[in-house]
Parts: C-alpha cells; sequence; structure tokens
C-alpha cells in the first residue's frame, strides 16, 4: 500500500481532525435529515448513516434498507454534506454508489470475513470509481486480519483508504463495550505511516459519556480524526442509542477538545508508552474486578456448605503455579509471591465479610 490517495479531494476536509458524524442508522427522512442539519450547522462535513445494520441477534432493526440512501441523497442536497454509509455486499456497493454516496466504510464484522472484503473489493474494482474507502477493525484483535482487508481492496484498486480504530469485542463486562488494546491501532500506523487512521469512541465505548475523554485521547495519540454517532434525538434511536449525542452535544465536545499539533510521528515514544501502561492498567483492574466477583461466588458456596474460608493447601498451590508460570515469562519469583498474597489476602477479607454479614 505504498502509493495511498487523499482519501478525499477536499483537503479542508482532511485538515486534522477528520470528523464523521451522523445516526447509527437512517431511521426516517425527517430523522436523518433534521440530524443532518443539526451536524451542518454545528460545522461537520461528512455525513454517517446505517442503512444496512449488522445486528448481533435477529428481531431487531435492521437498517431501512435501500429506501434510506434516497434519504442520504436528500441530506447531502439539503445541507451540502459528503455521505457515508456500510458496505457489506457487492448488492450495497452498487446501490450505494448508484444513489450517489461519496464515502464507504467496511464494518467490523465485514472485515473479519476475507471472502465478503474480496466481494467488495472486486465491486469497486467492476465500478472502477474510485471511491474512498474505510476499513474498520475486524471484531476480532487480529491486526493481520485488518490489514489484509485493507491489502484486498488496495489489490483491487481503491487506493483511497482509511482505517477505523472501534475496538473489539471481548467476553464478559468491561468499562468499554469494545475494548480498544490501543496498540493495535499503534503498530498499524507504524506500519502504514501514510494510511489516514480514525477512532470510533461510539463504539468503543457504547456509552455517551465516554465519547469525550476517549476522543480526546485519541487526538493526543495522534488519530487523524474520529467517527462519532449523532442522533437528533438519541434517546429513541433504533439502535445504539445509549452512545448517540445530539449535533449540540457533538459539538461542545468538539469545541473542548484540545487538538495537539500533533501527527503520529511528532507524539514523543513516552507518551505513547504511557498510554499503553493507561491501556494495560485498566485491563488490569478489570481482570481484578472479575476475580473478587468470582471469589464471592466462592465464598457463597463455602458459607452455604460450612467449608472453611481460608484452606492452605489450595493457597498453596495458587502460589507454587503462579510463580512458575510467571517464571515462564520472566516474572520474578517475590514480585509475583508479593501480589498474590495481597490478592489472597483481599479474597479472605471478601469472603469472611460475606460470612458475618449475611444471615
Ligand atoms: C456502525 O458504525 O454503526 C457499526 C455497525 O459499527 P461496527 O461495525 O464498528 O460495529
Ligand atoms: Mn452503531
Amino acid at each position: 500500500m505504498d502509493s495511498l490517495k487523499p482519501l478525499v479531494d477536499d483537503p479542508s476536509l482532511l485538515c486534522p481532525p477528520l470528523i464523521i458524524a451522523g445516526p447509527c442508522s437512517a431511521e426516517s427522512r425527517s430523522q436523518l435529515i433534521d440530524t443532518a442539519i443539526g451536524l451542518s450547522e454545528c460545522g461537520i462535513r461528512i455525513l454517517r448513516a446505517g442503512v444496512w445494520k449488522p445486528r448481533t441477534k435477529p428481531g431487531c432493526f435492521e437498517g431501512a434498507g435501500e429506501a434510506a440512501l434516497r434519504w442520504l441523497a436528500d441530506a447531502k442536497a439539503a445541507t451540502g454534506m459528503l455521505t457515508a454509509t456500510e458496505v457489506a455486499t457487492p448488492a450495497h456497493v452498487e446501490a450505494a454508489v448508484s444513489a450517489g454516496v461519496d464515502i464507504l466504510w467496511i464494518g467490523a464484522r465485514t472485515s473479519a470475513n476475507p471472502f465478503a472484503v474480496q466481494d467488495i473489493a472486486d465491486a469497486l474494482a467492476r465500478i472502477g470509481r474510485d471511491i474512498p474507502v474505510l476499513v474498520k477493525n475486524p471484531v476480532n484483535p487480529d491486526l493481520e486480519l485488518w490489514i489484509g482487508a485493507l491489502q484486498r481492496l488496495y489489490a483491487a484498486g481503491t487506493h483511497r483508504l482509511g482505517a477505523i480504530h472501534r475496538g473489539f469485542s471481548a467476553y464478559g463486562h468491561h468499562t468499554y463495550r469494545n475494548v480498544p488494546q490501543w496498540n493495535i491501532p499503534f503498530e498499524l500506523r507504524r506500519r502504514y505511516p501514510a494510511l489516514p487512521l480514525l477512532a470510533d469512541p461510539s463504539h468503543i465505548s457504547g456509552r455517551r459519556d465516554l465519547i469525550a475523554p476517549l476522543s480526546q485521547q485519541a487526538l493526543d495519540m495522534g488519530f487523524d480524526g474520529l467517527i462519532i454517532e449523532s442522533h437528533i434525538d438519541p434517546d429513541h434511536a433504533l439502535s445504539d442509542a445509549a452512545q448517540q449525542i445530539t449535533p449540540a452535544t457533538l459539538r461542545t465536545i468538539l469545541d473542548t477538545i484540545r487538538r495537539r499539533d500533533g501527527s503520529f510521528t511528532k507524539t514523543t515514544e513516552i507518551q505513547l508508552l504511557r498510554q499503553h501502561i493507561d491501556a494495560l492498567d485498566t485491563e488490569l483492574l478489570e481482570i481484578l474486578a472479575k476475580r473478587m466477583d468470582i471469589s464471592r461466588q466462592i465464598g457463597r458456596y463455602k458459607k452455604d456448605h460450612n467449608i472453611p474460608v481460608v484452606q492452605t493447601e489450595r493457597y498453596d498451590d495458587i502460589l507454587r503455579s503462579r510463580i512458575s508460570q510467571a517464571a515462564e515469562i520472566g516474572i520474578p519469583d517475590d514480585f509475583v509471591r508479593h501480589i498474590f498474597s495481597l490478592i489472597h489476602e483481599e479474597s479472605v477479607r471478601l469472603q469472611v465479610n460475606l460470612l458475618s454479614h449475611d444471615s
């Protein structure tokens, strides 16, 4: 991917940060146009809206389909914004391009599937119109698969390419809906410094209140832009209601964000390393919370079955096995012993508390 073209020709759209905003889904003509007008009044120049929605389970709102392409064209006529939508099949590509959609993106579930990406790449090559395409990371944290999707498009002649980091699915409850694992987009950037890299704080967080800090974090880290879900009436959105914000809120966020004069290359190495540490500490804390929760469940079981809280053989086993596991990955014996004795102490405290507090 060594001769990428600018994502769009108008350089003023790219001046950092590039902002794309709009509803998760186009739900009706008036919802889309009202949102677009609100965004355009806030200075946003690229409108996103999902037309075909890849929902995890059937029976949810799956997008308005082709009818919504007309609404996108109407929103464009009303505001002069460029439009962007998600495509997952060659038929989507053909319909979106013939309806005049300016920018396409490939969603996280699709970029995980090389057959689907190849079909899309081939459809774009048949159309031959140099349409910009943004590729979201695959749902699973696999950088090579993400790069593979970009390479398939590039090899088929799509040279206006960009990447969107939207976090990775993980089992269980986390602070973020999709865990950011920032080191993965960092590595993408290291390998392809010319590839525009956007962050999607809406899908990373899944929560309105985290859009502002995540946007700031992404820009501080040198991302080139943001794609943010915005809806004229977020509480009544038919998809992703919890993470959508009004155009006015988006404006406030963008006004308060500090824009760094820093492309990634200017971000110092120590800043990047500290960001890695912050991300890992978040994971550590989440894992600790999970471990404490299981420890509480064990405490309840012990209580119900009259089993004493402390069982020294179990503790000895844990220490022995953790110390040898740690040795294999270069963590010293004393350090592991120290950490696990603190963790064990806290687990015992939790379980003893259960005994004294419950009936
Ligand atoms: C979207 O952008 O609305 C979407 C479906 O995102 P993702 O592919 O990141 O889940
Ligand atoms: Mn969404």
